[in-house]
């Protein structure tokens, strides 16, 4: 079916597939939904959400899916990353700018390894949900419900029940990250002929620091000679494109933020393929389905398939390949090139008995070259140490993307990106690096509320050993 004849929001229509609208959802089995007790404020805060003014506009969406069909063509490389949970408090300056820092130098390094354009996307500006494995938890001798994150509950035992008022709290959180970041970014924040800080004295292998300062000699050369010869000066380089994305858990939210608006690739003409309006969820540029609420015939998916922003699925040891195939045809029955990221997370030692099947499935269907592979190797490696306490260690993340790069090229596939949980701060959460963290290590600075992430120091290092692959 070509694209101009499907209805307005994509659906294949026909037997067995119902029209969609932003709340066909509500008509199908959920998990991970919120029973709020008190329905008649949370009434209130969805009117007020859907009154609210978009976060994100078309355009940038749209800017982001030209982006995503580069990268699904094998010209671009999609970086994605942030924190795991995002807290309400994080929505501060310094937070804010490190991650911005962080993933504009990790771009940098890429960019010079793999010789290719960067797509930045944060997890950030609304990673406020949290799928959590059980309802309830033990917190000082005491059960009580478990922290879903800031836009549902608080981390403190004591605000552990649900409060509708939060999911505005969230809307205005993440407009005033995201206005932050859009500020920063205008302001100079992202200028390549800044200095920037590439400090390797924590690297203590000399092999390693050799090959690190090599990297950095080039690109402090390379920016150094672009101010010389005023080529920094350009809009293109003075300026980074950064995207923002959380997963769509909360239907609530998705829902009263996702607006019929103009297209703004269509062109009123006969010939135009493009439709007029199309319903963009405008909480965040980039939205995708978690391991724990992909099933077909459940509600996250209805109602991922109605919106038009690309959509990332996270892909594991869970999903059979023919799940994975029906979720394409269901979520992208015109087949848009870069329309869908699939984010796999399989662990160090499963993904070499389970990638290449998934990727054979996908890549000898008719969506053959149409997806964005995106590895996220943190959410297979997770562990716990000394009594509970979680971690990953470095060395498992590493395996894990070095696998997956290798396994792509010998199926022929392109790995299109990685998906990182990582902070702009020196947190001891995951073990090893280069600064061989150790379990005795993970409480000087743990200050994740939910999964670990990767420190700075570790963040770039797993950027330049992706650039060292392409290098290679
Ligand atoms: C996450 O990305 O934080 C997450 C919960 O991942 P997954 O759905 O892959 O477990
Ligand atoms: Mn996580």
């Amino acid at each position: 079916m070509s694209e101009a004849q499907l209805p307005l929001n994509g659906a294949v229509t026909g037997a067995g597939v119902a029209e969609w609208t932003p709340d066909s959802w509500r008509s199908k089995p959920v998990k991970q939904n919120p029973e709020y007790p008190d329905q008649k404020a949370l009434a209130k805060s969805l009117s007020e959400l859907k009154r609210l003014p978009p976060i994100v506009h078309p355009r940038e969406i749209v800017k982001l899916k030209q982006h995503l069909r580069d990268v699904a063509r094998g010209e671009a490389f999609l970086l994605q990353g942030g924190d795991c949970a995002e807290l309400f408090d994080y929505c501060e300056q310094n937070a804010i700018e490190s991650k911005i820092k962080l993933l504009l130098q990790m771009s940098l390094v890429l960019i010079w390894g793999a010789d290719k354009r960067v797509v930045r996307i944060g997890r950030m500006a609304g990673q406020y949900a949290k799928p959590r494995s059980s309802p309830m938890e033990t917190v000082d001798g005491k059960l009580v419900p478990s922290f879903r994150g800031d836009i549902l509950n608080g981390f403190h035992a004591d605000e552990r029940d649900l409060d509708p008022g939060r999911l505005v709290r969230a809307y205005h959180h993440s407009s005033a990250t995201l206005n932050y970041i859009r500020a920063a970014i205008s302001s100079g924040i992202a200028d390549l002929h800044r200095p920037l800080d590439w400090g390797l004295g924590h690297v203590r292998d000399p092999a390693l620091k050799a090959k690190y300062s090599e990297a950095v000699n080039f690109l402090t050369e390379m920016l150094r000679f672009m101010h010389t010869v005023g080529a920094d000066k350009t809009e293109k380089l003075d300026t980074v494109d950064l995207f923002t994305s959380h997963e769509g858990l909360l239907l609530e939210y998705e829902q009263s933020l996702t607006r019929l608006l103009d297209n703004p690739s269509h062109t009123p003409s006969p010939a135009s393929t493009t439709k007029p309006k199309e319903y963009y969820n405008t909480s965040a540029h980039f939205l995708w389905i978690g391991d724990r609420t992909r099933q077909i015939d459940h509600a996250h998916v209805e109602f991922f398939r109605g919106i038009a922003n690309p959509i990332g699925i996270k892909v594991g040891p869970t999903t059979p390949s023919a799940d994975l195939l029906a979720l394409l045809r269901t979520l992208n029955p015109s087949r848009e090139e870069g329309k869908i990221t699939l984010i796999t997370r399989y662990g160090a030692a499963k993904v070499a008995s389970l990638l290449p099947g998934h990727i054979r499935a996908v890549e000898d269907s008719e969506y053959a070259r149409c997806v964005v592979w995106q590895c996220d190797p943190m959410h297979g490696n997770t562990q716990s140490v000394g009594g509970g306490i979680k971690t990953r260690a470095f060395s498992d993340i590493f395996s894990e993307l070095q696998q997956t790069l290798r396994i792509h090229k010998d199926q022929g596939s392109y790995l299109g990106g990685v998906h990182l949980e990582l902070t702009g701060d020196a947190v001891t959460e995951c073990l090893g690096g280069s600064e061989n963290l150790d379990e005795d290590d993970l409480s000087t600075n743990y200050t994740s509320f939910c999964d670990p992430r990767l420190n700075e120091k570790q963040a770039l290092e797993l950027a330049f050993l992706i650039a060292d692959h392409y290098r290679c």
